[in-house]
């Protein structure tokens, strides 16, 4: 039934710029304070307060801006959005309607559906366009959950309120759920690398609300769209659009017409529920904001900003694909932060080994790390010693294993490599010699394994070499040890 629909859907994802100060007022916009301490006249909504624009917003819109290829228009318009809410005390919020701050924009990303285990399929590049990113200033917060007489009471903490956002809309580009979430997993990696919003989506420091509308395959319009709100993460949004997609389909299988409304997702339950009827435009009476003049971007200091901004996330992942090899999977997950991009980029450069550099990063480090909470960045384990350890690995002085062991020592302190190698009995053995006296030893104890190894049972390689790793220590190099038990477990050798 599915095949016989396609899907649209939009987005609107609101950013909070890490400025320091809010958008109209200086005081702080620290995450976590007491309730209502970070306010003034101004943030309280009080009357004849005066808005003052904050230069450093001006500044983080336009890296955002420019980094989602948006034009930031040389002038733009603050208007009033009137509506009513506890957490909104002027009783309208200062956004932008008409000649936002930026427009026309688009991003271009790897994106394909997923297979049962949650692995890309069929990945392709695709471009998907950005109508316009406007600035405005957040609401504050109100209260239920754990508090007294939660039942009966709201609570409201205006701190957030005055918090500057970035409202990134979407073209009605995606067709897919995943597309969707590809795409929004891109937005958080573009506001990394410029350092323009930490894309905390638990913290409410990215918030995403999605339209989505069904329509049978071979039809021009569009079907009538339901808006998605309460999506407070990647991976919800992209349950909560499947769960919506199926709904509006079968809806209108039995005969009836999908409502426009605002559904919010509940993740306890992983459905959509009913929340009001959507309101238009006209509703909120748009006016412009009398208090503010026309905000100005002059065309120099967008070229500034335009100079200073760093390679950006699918650049990074593309060059790592062609300039080192790597696969799409590896390099998007060694491009995922600048600071882990910038740490593999100088692991390989130190060690010469662009492929295990990546291999030990993702398969081991990353791992050892996230275990610890510890970030890359501030690791013990600085590219210089990475790069150290894997050269020792490619010269043949440790064993693949022997460095396992040792990674984790690495994290804990500083200790010099050459120290740490002793302090589990000294490197690899490359002796074949050697070895073999030792493989002489254990097949002589090991009659029993021995006979039904040769009788046809070849599973029990992997006994002999788990007694040969015991005997030495690990130190055994894994090579040399697998072609001297292939040829002395023989039958006849
Ligand atoms: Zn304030």
């Amino acid at each position: 039934m599915r095949d016989k629909y396609g899907v649209v859907i939009g987005l609107e994802v609101h950013a909070q710029l890490k400025t320091d100060s809010k958008i109209f007022c200086s005081c702080s916009t620290r995450f976590g304070d007491d309730p209502n301490s970070n306010t003034c006249a101004v943030c309280l909504g009080l009357p004849g307060a005066l808005p003052v624009l904050n230069e450093k917003v001006v500044e983080f819109a336009t890296k955002t801006a420019l980094a989602l290829n948006l034009r930031v228009n040389h002038e733009s318009i603050f208007s009033r959005k009137n509506y009513f809410y506890p957490d909104l005390p002027k009783g309208y919020q200062i956004s932008q309607y008409k000649e936002p701050f930026s427009e026309h924009g688009w991003v271009e990303i790897m994106t394909g559906d997923r297979d049962e285990t949650g692995h890309p399929r069929d990945l392709q590049l695709k471009r998907f366009g950005i109508t316009r990113m406007h600035l405005e200033e957040d609401a504050g917060k109100s209260l239920h959950d754990g508090m007294p007489d939660s039942d009966t009471r709201t609570y409201v903490d205006l701190n957030r309120s005055g918090t500057p956002l970035a409202e990134i809309v979407s073209e009605p580009d995606f067709r897919s759920s995943w597309e969707a979430y590809d795409y929004v997993q891109y937005l958080r990696r573009v506001l990394q690398y410029v350092e323009t919003c930490d894309t905390n989506m638990e913290e409410g420091s990215l918030r995403c609300d999605a339209n989505v509308s069904v329509r049978l395959v071979g039809t021009e319009a569009f079907g009538t769209k339901v808006e998605l709100k309460n999506l407070n993460s990647v991976r919800f949004l992209q349950r909560a659009l499947e769960y919506e997609i199926d709904r509006q389909i079968e809806v209108i299988e039995g005969g009836g017409e999908v409502v426009q409304e605002t559904r919010l997702w509940n993740e306890h339950e992983n459905r959509t529920y009913s929340m009001r009827s959507k309101e238009d435009a006209h509703d909120y009476r748009y006016f412009p904001e009398p208090d503010l003049p026309p905000l100005r971007v002059e065309q120099e200091m967008i070229e500034r900003v335009r100079a200073a901004l760093p390679e950006l996330p699918e650049a990074v992942r593309r060059r790592f694909c062609e300039e080192f090899g790597l696969s799409h999977e590896d390099a998007q997950v060694l491009s995922a932060t600048r600071a882990l991009a910038g740490y593999f980029e100088a692991t390989a450069a130190a060690s010469g080994n662009a492929r295990s550099s990546a291999n030990w990063i993702k398969n081991e480090l990353l791992r050892e790390l996230d275990a610890r909470k510890i970030e890359v960045e501030s690791s013990l384990v600085t590219p210089a010693r990475l790069a150290e350890l894997l050269i020792e690995i490619d010269g043949g002085r440790i064993s693949g294993a022997q460095a396992k062991e040792l990674l984790p020592r690495m994290i804990e302190a500083a200790t010099p490599l050459a120290e740490l190698v002793e302090s589990i009995g000294g490197g690899q053995i490359n002796d074949a010699d050697v070895l073999r006296e030792i493989v002489r030893e254990i097949i002589a104890a090991n009659p029993k394994q021995l006979e039904q190894y040769r009788g046809g049972k070849e599973a029990l390689f992997g006994f002999f070499v788990g007694q040969l790793m015991k005997a030495t220590n690990k130190k055994a190099n894994a090579q040399i040890a697998n072609d001297l038990l292939k040829e002395m477990l023989a039958p006849g050798s």
